[in-house]
């Protein structure tokens, strides 16, 4: 028997710009949500260096300082940030269980937000070298290539974008495209081409990352030619898109065939009280402004959904 006086209202997991959106609307709505922090806060917008998009911030604003604005404005209207992970999630019972390593808690409604994690390559050199030359951050690790070479693989909007910043610290930036035309949009393709650090390899995949303590150079195959070849770098920065963080709900929610949750216009999943928000059902549009969006409307659906129970 669960303790009724233990029971949330509402809870959220992740703490992205959807999950601190909702719990922004969730507090001023009286519910007092409490948001499960995940790995950290602020998701992966956190990671980002500036973000120039998000309206309200002529000059830009490090993605760091917007995820702490997000998570002030949340905390004033009563929402409570617990720095836990969930590991487990019941949704066959009412109310939600919600396992964490160290504790079991339960809702009445849930919104989950829990994001999505960087593709891997999967080629031989790619784990072993993780941390040691490799990397899915250039925010986080750039810095430790200061006067080096280093590789981006990728041709969207990241691998840009995190190639540019790169031109901070390395002093060459390859970025390895597989295609000879870049998926990214124009601002960021334009700035990236008139930038002297950075030079394209086109029509082209890493094959094998090869170092000792750390990366030394990738091997690389040309996909029109076939023609192989090796290229000196120090560091290897990998933006080959998403995968959504659904491990959890595979056999609960309704995900498409990339695992994406599916919801309807009013962020609700297939289950009555279960919505979702950002990137985790998102293949679409993946900036701050959209997912918080979906994080105020799910909030606002999981209030309605609460009143209308109790009515
Ligand atoms: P993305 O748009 O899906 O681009 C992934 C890139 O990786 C593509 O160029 C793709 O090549 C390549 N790729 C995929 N699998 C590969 C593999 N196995 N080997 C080699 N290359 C591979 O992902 P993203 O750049 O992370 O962007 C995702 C979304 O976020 C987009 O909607 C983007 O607009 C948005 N975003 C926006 C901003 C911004 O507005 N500033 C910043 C970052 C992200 P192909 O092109 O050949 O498919």
């Amino acid at each position: 028997m669960v303790d009724e006086k233990t029971v949330e209202q509402l809870m959220i997991l992740g703490t992205g710009p959807a999950g601190l959106a909702a719990g922004l609307y969730g507090a001023r709505a009286g519910l007092s949500p409490l948001i499960l922090s995940g790995i950290e806060i602020g998701g992966q917008a956190a990671l980002t260096d500036r973000i120039e998009n998000y309206p309200g911030f002529p000059e830009g604003v490090g993605g760091n300082k917007l995820a702490d604005l997000f998570q002030k404005n949340a905390e004033r209207f009563g929402a409570r940030i617990e720095y836990d992970y969930a590991t487990h999630v019941n949704l066959s019972m009412r109310p939600f269980k919600v396992s964490t390593y160290s504790k079991e808690y339960f809702s009445k409604v849930l919104i989950i937000s829990m994001g999505a994690s960087p593709n891997k390559l999967n080629i031989p050199g790619e784990n072993e070298f993780r941390g040691r030359g490799v990397s899915y951050c250039a925010t986080c690790d750039g810095w430790f290539f200061k006067g080096k070479e280093v590789a981006v693989v990728g041709g969207g909007d990241s691998a840009l974008e995190e190639g540019i910043f790169l031109t901070r610290f390395a002093n060459s930036i390859y970025i390895i495209h597989r295609r000879n035309e870049l998926r990214a949009g124009a601002i960021l393709e334009e700035r990236a081409r008139n930038n002297p650090k950075i030079h394209f390899i086109w029509d082209s995949v890493v094959t094998y990352i090869q170092g000792n303590d750390s990366v030394k150079q990738v091997q690389l195959k040309n996909v029109k030619t076939e023609v192989s070849s090796s290229l000196k770098v120090e560091g290897v920065f990998i933006f080959i898109g998403h995968t959504p963080n659904t491990d959890n709900f595979k056999e609960q929610l309704e995900l498409d065939d990339k695992g994406y949750i599916i919801v309807d216009k009013r962020m609700r999943t297939n289950i009555p009280g279960v919505y979702a928000a950002g990137e985790i059902c998102d293949p679409y549009y993946r900036q701050v402004i959209t997912s918080a969006g979906m994080g105020a409307a799910a909030a606002i659906e999981a209030t309605r959904f609460l009143e209308s129970e109790e009515k």
